[in-house]
């Protein structure tokens, strides 16, 4: 059974998005290479298309961004260093831009935010639904991105990680989604409380100690002496999406959907995917399942190929 991490030897997507190769293709792009960045393209163009298409609807426009994040990607590659994996800095740049589509359209009726939960038929997370808040842009995600606020976010996201690895160690997978649900979608104590079938009260002690023991973590790590501890939970949401806490490896979403991985595992990604509605993973998880068809239509063309011969000379 696959554990997070684990890499599916008889999947060929897991060895493409292998960051090893992602360096190798890097350097061949800088090298110019039309057909590197051509692979490039074909590599991360579905997921962030599922991803754009997911934030804004129409599909013209979806392209459009994604053609403008392309174009990004390769203004701003000399900066690019491999601290963050290619995924995630694609999706970065991807989700700045839609940020700024928003400004610009100056409209305050999208959601960016799971929204899964409004469109779910679920009749759980559809109760739920009624309860959260009305939609518009988050906050944080129109809150201007200077470098403080890039250190600040860096600085929690070290201690965020450090924090779910533990529960993700000892399974502790139910600490996992109550955190998500509070910090990652924000939603409210008394939704999350109903989504996990757990008393109200449990939940607020809950979110209590962790961000007691959040506030230790950062303590920990050589803070500037004026982080912003009272600030911590504005600051939460937009660092747990910008940095993709707890957003499972393209590898065990592979695993997912071939239906390989432990209970306990299969379980907790099918919350984030399908129930919290991470929009980064079901880009990713769509992408998949469209890759998976493919090769099923390109397989069924390779068996006609060996098998039509047998079929007009074999007497019936
Ligand atoms: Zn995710």
């Amino acid at each position: 059974m696959l554990r997070d991490d684990t890499e599916l030897p008889s999947n060929r997507d897991s060895d493409l998005v292998n960051e090893q190769e992602d360096e190798k293709l890097l350097e061949a792009i800088r090298q110019k290479q039309e057909n590197a960045w051509s692979l490039l393209i074909e590599r991360y163009q579905g997921r962030l298309t599922n991803f754009a298409i997911s934030k804004l609807s129409r599909r013209e426009d979806a392209e459009d961004i994604i053609q403008e994040t392309f174009i990004s990607f390769i203004k701003s590659l000399d900066n690019y260093r491999a601290e963050v994996n290619l995924e995630t800095y694609l999706f970065t740049i991807l989700r700045n831009k839609i940020i700024d589509k928003y400004r610009s359209r100056n409209t305050r009726t999208v959601s960016l935010i799971q929204d899964v939960f409004c469109s779910s038929q679920d009749e759980n997370t559809y109760h739920a639904a009624s309860n959260l808040q009305a939609a518009g842009p988050s906050q944080s995600w129109v809150v201007s991105q200077n470098e403080q606020y890039e250190i600040q976010q860096s600085i929690l996201a070290k201690a965020l990680m450090k924090f779910c690895q533990s529960f993700k160690d000892s399974y502790r997978f139910r600490n996992l989604k109550i955190l998500e649900l509070l910090l990652y979608s924000g939603v409210s104590t008394s939704t999350a409380a109903e989504l996990v079938k757990v008393e109200e009260s449990t939940i607020r002690a809950f979110k209590h100690r962790c961000l007691k023991q959040l506030q230790k973590f950062i303590e920990e790590l050589n803070v500037p002496t004026d982080f912003p501890y009272s600030n911590l939970e504005n600051l939460l949401t937009d660092t747990w999406e910008s940095q993709r806490i707890t957003c499972p490896k393209r590898s065990t979403i592979g695993a997912f959907l071939l239906e390989q991985l432990e209970p306990e595992w299969f379980d907790y990604i099918d919350f984030h995917v399908t129930t919290l509605g991470c929009h980064f993973c079901r880009a990713n998880l769509k992408d998949m399942r469209q890759q998976k068809t493919l090769e099923e239509s390109m397989f069924r063309e390779r068996i006609m190929a060996s098998t039509i011969g047998f079929l007009h000379n074999t007497e019936l």
